[in-house]
């Protein structure tokens, strides 16, 4: 048997079937699933796992590298040509993998039956929970596609108004659906344990919010539930090609996701990332909605930077350079939080998704010139800050992956 490994669940997904653990397999081949790529596992795998491992290496590989024979995947994977039969077999029986017919070549013998990924058979709900005004959703499909959209006001609700709230908002998906659903993927603001708990997010009223385990109860489909910040990081890097990755994610609050050397990192607390409320310097600054003065939040967050910019007369003659001035100052204090981030764990890359009109100029610049005054250059010569390439659909892509993940251990 091939040296086989095995990961821990993505943060947030529930193990399903077959034991305890999610599978993942490392597969560091060709742009993928929304040019995503399988996020490194760790650890040994126990025997009582191999055949999972397997099952998710045969579903990467056809997944990645599109039709292929049996025959392929036994040369590609290492695994023996019974192995590949009988997986492909109960996968066949899952409905997970079709055959698509014999391959037309010139290769002496029987031709070979073709066998892939049952690309158009399952469809996934992603649901994205980290803005103010609304909750999203949308049906993606097992490539990444939109297929449809819903959204619903929030009208301010908080607690279980608000968890009833995301179940209209599944309820309406899922009526928008054509073909089964491989299962249902939310990114919540705030703390979120492993079992797709919400610890807390104080904006939405939510304090250990079972939201895995509700939703899973009430629609009977595997849910994945997970910070959003870590979820956008999911999408992100299939299109970054860094496995060490920071994204920085600004809206009504600010916060982060990690991926270190493939694998999405989460804290002991479950709170890795939450830069948000990291005081700034020494010199005070404004006050923050947590009570102290100077969170990264406070000079940084959409509404703080829109409540300044709102302030400026249009008409005066220094305008723009106001606004530049605003921006750069909020890019600067951003610098200050990243640097020994970015020092300590050497990154290489960092994504900043958020308002483009905002973060993609002054801001953007007064940021990258922090990290390389407070850097050592020859350390981080190659360190990229850049804008998400996923626009506004970042946790709705995000959501899918660690369906997609979550379910078939393909990323
Ligand atoms: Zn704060």
């Amino acid at each position: 048997m091939k040296d086989v490994q095995r990961s821990r669940p993505l943060e947030g997904s529930t193990p399903v079937g077959g034991g305890p653990d999610v599978l993942t397999v490392p597969f560091g081949g060709a742009p993928i699933f929304m040019r995503s790529r399988a996020l490194r596992p760790t650890g040994k795998v126990l025997p009582e796992h191999a055949r999972s491992h397997n099952r998710a290496l045969v579903l990467q590989t056809l997944y990645t590298a599109g039709a292929r024979s049996r025959a392929d995947i036994s040369r590609e994977t290492g695994l023996t040509r019974v192995t590949v039969s009988d997986l492909v077999a109960g996968l066949i029986a899952e409905g997970l993998v079709v055959e698509l017919g014999q391959r037309e070549d010139a290769r002496p013998g029987k031709p070979a039956t073709l066998i892939d990924v049952a690309r158009g058979a399952f469809q996934i709900i992603g649901v994205d929970l980290s803005e103010h005004q609304r909750f999203l959703g949308a049906v993606v499909d097992l490539e990444g596609r939109i297929v449809s959209r819903a959204e619903v006001a929030r009208d301010a609700a908080t607690g279980e108004q608000a968890v009833a709230l995301v179940a209209d908002l599944v309820r309406r998906l899922l009526a928008a659906t054509t073909i089964p659903v491989l299962g249902i993927g939310v990114g919540s603001p705030g703390v979120v344990d492993p079992y797709g708990v919400v610890r807390s997010a104080p904006n939405l009223g939510w304090t250990d919010v079972k939201l895995q385990a509700l939703l899973a109860d009430e629609f009977d489909l595997p849910v994945h539930v997970a910070n959003d910040a870590n979820v956008a990081v999911l999408a992100e890097h299939g299109s970054s090609h860094q496995d060490d990755l920071l994204l920085v994610k600004i809206g009504h609050g600010v916060g982060a996701g990690l991926i270190i050397g493939g694998r999405p990192v989460i804290g002991g607390g479950f709170a890795a990332g939450e830069i948000g409320h990291v005081e700034v310097g020494t010199d005070g600054g404004p006050r923050c909605a947590c009570g102290r003065d100077g969170c990264l939040e406070a000079w940084l967050a959409v509404p703080r930077l829109t409540a300044q910019l709102d302030e400026l007369d249009p008409e005066a003659p220094d305008a723009a350079s106001a606004r530049d001035r605003i921006l750069a100052e909020a890019g600067r204090r951003l610098g200050i939080v990243l640097a020994p981030v970015v020092g300590a764990l050497n990154l290489s890359e960092v994504v900043l998704s958020g308002p483009a009109d905002l973060l993609d100029g002054a801001l953007h610049e007064a940021t990258v010139d922090t990290l390389r005054t407070r850097t050592m250059a020859e350390n981080n010569r190659d360190l990229r800050l850049r804008m998400t390439e996923q626009a506004e659909d970042i946790v709705l892509r995000g959501a899918a992956v660690m369906v997609l993940s979550g379910q078939l251990g393909v990323s």
